[in-house]
């Protein structure tokens, strides 16, 4: 059935209008769903003088209001164990999973017993463009508890891959596995594959010689697309690393990069992409930067309807060298985790470009996100691994991020190697002590 290049070639390699025709009828199906069954959105569109009736176009979708993580938050348990965005009474539910949000109050999301199925198409259709074969192991390295990413190993077996039911366990236990079973494929988070590589080799275990893995996955972080963090893994792991892209909201992953690694594929038969302005919330053209909005095309559990995702990034609609049709996203970080200085947009993920192309620190890093006089300034903790001095270190990493971001840190901490925290899972770098003024003045 499978060809050996794709999952499902019709679908993937669609022409521009035959993929935004199967769009459009899939939009103006859910639409219609939410309207019928799901007592927000009727309220919403009402109050707003929108019909599903009334969209004959995609571009017709910008008529109708966003929503965004708090108007999960809002609706949760109101009216119903599942909440007024739901459209399926809770019978028709067979699976929740919940956001790993780090602020406020976690959000479900249901699928229904179809949604799943489809959820875990979608899965394998990525991990078949990601290489992920029959003839593979894989170790899925994922937490299973609550977490939208832990089904995705179902994904995995269904390409025809072994796949190994791993999921967040300590180091030991995991380098245990890659040893003794010698998997082929493993997928978990940017900081951790390079903190376990660190701790393989502290082991006497050379990831190159002594393991088999070929090809990393990695999501949940934005690493797995900066080409600096991406050589600091191949050089530990000697393998091919493929970005994930998911969201609890939706599926554990909506995109993933093909054998180019140049965006990540979104699967646009199940999301409808739209980039809009951060402050005003106006579409944006293809192609340019600003914050992700996602509106689910199938899923009936409950549908998702012009999300704000908080994320910053673009959308390339042009066919890939692949050639898949679907487009690619590039994620360049969290609105959240962006902050101003001196006028500056700074994301903490060009910090991590500069860190992670410095061969004299380690892979390591902390940003510290602080106040002075009412103006945000920030600070960098790196490690030394030279035989330079920390003065020289220091000024070393000053230069780089001036260049690269075009504002100076106004402290960078050099410290010896091995003394910063070691990531588990997700890393969490940046320590923001703005407080709440200044962070609002930010344009959020
Ligand atoms: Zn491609």
């Amino acid at each position: 059935m499978h060809k050996n290049k794709f999952w499902n070639e019709e679908l993937e390699t669609l022409s521009r209008k035959q993929l935004e025709a199967l769009q459009l009828k899939s939009l103006q199906e859910e639409l219609a769903h939410a309207y019928a069954n799901s007592p927000y959105y009727k309220r919403a569109w009402d109050e707003a003088g929108v019909h599903p009736g009334d969209v004959k176009t995609l571009a017709e979708l910008t008529k109708f209001p966003f929503i965004d993580k708090k108007t999960q938050r809002d609706t949760q348990g109101v009216g119903s164990f599942l909440g007024e965005l739901a459209a399926v009474p809770e019978e028709d539910v067979v699976f929740v999973s919940t956001s790993s949000g780090s602020t406020g109050v976690p959000t479900l999301s249901p699928f229904t017993a179809q949604d799943f199925d489809e959820f875990q198409d979608t899965e394998a259709r990525l991990f078949w463009q990601a290489g992920i074969r029959p003839k593979d192991r894989y170790v899925h390295a994922l937490n299973f508890a609550l977490y939208v990413g832990g089904p995705d190993v179902i994904g995995a077996q269904r390409t025809g891959a072994l796949c190994i039911w791993v999921g967040a366990v300590p180091s030991e236990r995991l380098l245990f596995v890659l040893k003794t079973y010698q998997p082929t494929a493993i997928w978990t988070s940017p900081s951790y594959i390079i903190a376990l590589g660190e701790k393989a080799l502290q082991s006497g275990i050379d990831p190159k010689k002594d393991l088999s893995i070929k090809k990393i996955i990695v999501a949940g972080e934005m690493g797995g697309s900066i080409g600096a963090t991406r050589q600091a893994i191949t050089d530990i792991w000697g393998a091919e690393l493929y970005d994930f892209y998911g969201l609890s909201d939706i599926f554990g992953a909506c995109a993933a990069h093909c054998e180019h690694h140049d965006g990540l594929h979104i699967a646009e038969d199940h999301i409808y992409v739209e980039t809009v302005d951060l402050n005003t919330g106006a579409l944006l053209p293809p192609g340019e930067r600003g914050e992700l909005v996602f509106t689910t095309l199938r899923k009936k559990a409950r549908p998702i309807i012009r999300f704000r995702t908080g994320d910053i990034g673009r959308i390339d609609i042009s066919p890939c060298k692949c050639g898949r049709t679907h487009g690619r996203i590039y994620v360049d970080g969290r609105k959240d985790d962006m902050f101003i200085v001196s006028a500056v947009n700074v994301y903490p993920s060009d910090v991590e470009y500069v860190i992670r192309a410095l061969p004299e620190i380690s892979n390591e890093y902390t940003i510290r996100i602080f106040e002075e006089n009412y103006t945000c300034k920030y600070e960098v903790n790196v490690e030394n691994v030279s035989d330079q001095s920390d003065t020289a270190i220091h000024e070393l990493v000053v230069n780089a991020l001036k260049a690269r971001i075009g504002v100076k840190p106004a402290i960078v901490n050099v410290h010896p190697n091995g003394t910063l925290e070691r990531s588990t899972h997700k890393a969490k770098r940046v320590i923001d002590q703005r407080t709440e003024t200044v962070a609002k003045s930010q344009g959020e």
